[in-house]
């Protein structure tokens, strides 16, 4: 069985008594950084000159400085940038800044797992995973609750990269919801199967392939939209309360019997087969390796793909039905509704 963490479990005190530098200010940076303020750490954030994040991260109060300069300054650097642009601001920044007894964070075990970042022997090494995005990790954080976080140690330089990395998880809320401990190798592994498979390329691609199944056949856009796509978020829930069962206890008996006979003609061994696929090009790297080597060209594969996303028939009509459902908003604060980025 895991073994599961919660805030009985971990001293706050080890945390608070380090000095902390996190590498970027995005989607977790900033809910790291503020949720380790407050609770009581000494947090300063690593952002280029010319970053766009500075402005907001110096609005919250926060003191910000070059990333070789927090990494100079801290003796524990958590590294929150994009994953394909850790190894950089790694060697350039940060390796040169580490001292024997420093610890170096990750928000995911990429850049360890497959290679692309190798610590020095003297320093701890450690994962606090928040399973949910940044945004999210901030508002629970606010309202007294947290995001579960999954917790790992790669390299205990120290004797106390375990403790430290627990204390972490706390500050940021994540013990309030439960920790639970994994490695770099599972943690990286699952979570790119997990998105890639299930959450978001699994689940994009049967969104729109229902959604073009009902056009072809001639129905409105309007209605297709909200059978495949709005419907989702109630069913979701559903599940995300009491699992499959409930979601099939909630839905009507004609639902339920389709989900029993449809949904293996759908989801069939085959995928499965796909699944296990795509599962190996991760464990063997060539997917990081894939990934990477076309970000490090300027990620031409990376934005057709993107834009070639965005011009899908769903967005236009989805775009058009939330302006009349006023409390359809987006909860992320900088994200532009049909902004190519
Ligand atoms: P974001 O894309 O949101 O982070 C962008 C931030 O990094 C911005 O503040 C950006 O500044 C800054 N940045 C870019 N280049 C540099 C640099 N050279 N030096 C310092 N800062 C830089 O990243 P995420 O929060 O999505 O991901 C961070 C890590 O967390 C990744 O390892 C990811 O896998 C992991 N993770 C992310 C989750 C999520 O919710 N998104 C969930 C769980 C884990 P600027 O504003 O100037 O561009
Ligand atoms: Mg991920
Ligand atoms: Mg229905």
């Amino acid at each position: 069985a895991a073994e599961l963490f919660y805030d009985e479990n971990a001293d706050l005190s080890i945390i608070q008594g380090r000095t902390v530098a996190v590498i970027g200010y995005g989607s977790q940076g900033h809910a790291h950084a503020l949720s380790l303020r407050d609770s009581g750490v000494d947090v300063r954030v690593g952002l280029p000159g010319g970053s766009k994040s500075r402005a907001r991260a110096e609005a919250e109060g926060l003191r910000v400085v070059t990333p070789g300069e927090a990494a100079a300054e801290a003796d524990l650097i958590m590294i929150l940038t994009p994953d394909h642009i850790q190894r950089h601001v790694y060697t350039a920044e940060i390796e040169p800044n580490l001292q024997d007894g420093d610890a170096l964070f990750f928000g995911h075990g990429f850049n360890i797992r497959f290679g692309y970042i190798k610590p020095p022997a003297g320093v701890d090494v450690c994962m606090v995973a928040p399973k949910g995005p940044g945004h999210l990790v901030r508002r629970e954080y606010s309202e007294g609750r947290g995001v579960p976080v999954i917790v790992a140690v790669e390299q205990d330089a120290t004797g106390g990269a375990w403790p430290l990395a627990l204390s972490y998880a706390k500050a940021i809320g994540g013990l309030r919801a439960g920790g639970i401990k994994t490695t770099f190798t599972e943690e990286t592994e699952t979570d790119l199967f997990g998105e890639q498979a299930v959450l978001c390329g699994g689940m994009s691609a049967l969104v729109q392939a229902g959604f073009e199944t009902l056009i072809e056949a001639g129905y409105q856009p309007e209605v297709a939209y909200f059978e495949c796509l709005h419907e989702l978020k109630l069913i979701v829930d559903l599940m995300y309360e009491g699992g499959i069962a409930k979601q099939r206890w909630s839905i009507s008996d004609t639902a339920e019997y389709g989900d029993y006979v449809s949904g293996p003609r759908i989801i069939d061994a085959s995928v499965k087969a796909r699944m296990k696929d795509v599962l190996t090009d991760i464990q063997d790297g060539t997917f990081a390796n894939r990934f990477i080597t076309d970000q490090d060209a300027g990620a031409p594969e990376f934005k057709q793909l993107r834009a070639k996303g965005e011009q899908h028939p769903i967005e236009a009509t989805g775009r058009e039905l939330r302006k009349l459902m006023s409390w359809v908003k987006s909860s992320d604060d900088d994200y532009v509704e049909g902004s190519a980025s």
